[in-house]
């Protein structure tokens, strides 16, 4: 078979030149800064935001850079590698959200959808800016390289406009961080015409390097939760299936809808009002309600309830202070193959790439390997010993060229930093 080929992190020099030399080309000036944002990976707590329950994301190393000149008018221009051709050039006082006539094309929206959301929250009139994207988040691979676009944008608007929200990367101010990620998630939603839950911006936002974050979605608080994977000789090896299936949209709102109807059944705000004690009694009640899909509903909820169960199990183990070996990081791994099981029985949000890809890594070797994200393609990630990375990547490869599908892409996820200023 052919080699497993890997996703490299730039370095934080490398993309402040890249994003800077692009940002010299495009508008013959010198940026006023350099931010950049990670894209992230979730370790576990999947399908639950929206839910309000637990996720555990980590920040990838992998970041988009942004660097940005404020300008004292209301124009933005706009430029990354594949428009360089043509600089987008668009007006503050004009663009609106998708399906208004001030629409905004491509990832325009994500960026300007930042200005405009931090205007309609009450932080404007901001000014207009100049900015070169130059980014390293595989796009659309399910590690949010849209919220790492976003996110971007908001700590270098945050700085240039003088907000005062973000703080810096080594005292970020966490209450303002988690203003600046409201305005993520609407521009995201709104501007972009994503449905998307809120755990993609905060990990990019409010992760701390060598730590995950417990992130509540019922009240957005956060746990920063030791994850030292260097210092158990692990890796938590990312696998990029490069699949993406036609289904996405529809079915993430499908799932939302079984999750509010199950809740409405049981007489809950949300299915994270549900604890694992009371699960059976739900269970049985939604058999016995009138709804035509029951069976769907006892499944959508058993996810529901046991992933929120598994995502507590895990950070419990994490923060116990011994070292993630031996029994401990067994159960690391099962809860990571509980995880995957759930969704793909009980949630059916898997598709046969994620399937194949987690279970020829733990064929190989690996303690534990899910699906991450959305799912329905996207990405997978493996838990490994560091000496095993490249059998298991080779594994993956492997079962890849057997079952004729195009070969996925690797990424090292190493716990990094949040958004902030590079120079
Ligand atoms: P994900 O966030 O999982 O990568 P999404 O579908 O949410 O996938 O976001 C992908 C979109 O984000 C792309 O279609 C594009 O509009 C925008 N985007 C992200 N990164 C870049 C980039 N480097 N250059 C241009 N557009 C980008
Ligand atoms: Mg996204």
């Amino acid at each position: 078979g052919s080699e497993p080929v890997f996703s490299p992190a730039l370095s934080p020099q490398e993309g402040v030149e890249a994003a800077t030399d692009l940002f010299r080309e495009a508008f013959g000036a010198e940026p006023d800064g350099v931010w950049y944002a990670p894209g992230r990976v979730n370790v576990i707590g999947e399908h639950t935001d929206y839910n309000g329950g637990l996720a555990l994301p980590i920040a990838l190393p992998h970041r988009a850079h942004l660097a940005l000149r404020r300008r004292d008018d209301r124009t933005i221009r706009l430029v990354s590698p594949q428009t360089r051709e043509a600089i987008d050039v668009l007006d503050l006082d004009a663009i609106g959200p998708t399906g208004t006539p001030g629409e905004v094309r491509h990832w325009n929206a994500y960026v300007a959808g930042v200005a405009w959301a931090l205007e309609r929250d009450g932080l404007g009139p901001l000014r207009g800016f100049d900015a070169a994207l130059y980014s390293c988040v595989p796009l659309g691979g399910g590690l949010s390289s849209s919220a790492a676009l976003e996110c971007a944008t908001a700590v270098a608007l945050d700085d240039v406009c003088t907000l005062g929200l973000a703080g810096t990367v080594d005292t970020p101010d966490d209450a303002g961080r988690a203003r600046l990620v409201e305005a993520c998630i609407r521009a995201e939603n709104e501007m972009a015409g994503a449905p998307t839950g809120g755990m993609d911006q905060s990990a990019s936002m409010r992760c701390r390097a060598g730590h995950a974050l417990e992130l509540d979605c019922r009240d957005g608080s956060v746990v920063h939760v030791p994850f030292d994977l260097a210092a158990a000789d692990l890796t938590l090896l990312v696998i990029d299936t490069k699949a993406k299936h036609s289904l996405v949209d529809g079915q993430y709102g499908a799932r939302r809808d079984a999750c509010e109807r199950a809740a409405e059944i049981l007489g809950v705000p949300l299915l994270a009002d549900i604890e694992p004690g009371s699960l059976e009694a739900a269970l049985a009640t939604l058999r016995a309600s009138k709804a035509t899909d029951a069976e769907v509903l006892v499944a959508r909820t058993r996810h529901v309830v046991t992933e929120i169960d598994r995502t507590r199990r895990l950070v419990a183990l994490l923060q116990d202070g011994t070292p993630l070996t031996g029994e401990k990081l067994a159960q690391v791994g099962a809860l990571m193959d509980a995880s995957h099981e759930s969704l793909r029985v009980d949630y059916e949000v898997t598709c046969p790439e994620l399937d194949v890809a987690v279970q020829a890594a733990r064929a190989a070797g690996a303690h534990g390997a899910r699906m991450t994200g959305g799912g329905f393609g996207g990405s997978a990630i493996a838990l490994v010993d560091t000496a095993a990375v490249d059998a298991v990547a080779r594994a993956v490869v492997d079962a890849y060229a057997d079952h004729g599908f195009a070969a996925p892409a690797f990424l090292n996820a190493v716990p990094s930093a949040p958004a902030g200023r590079l120079v």
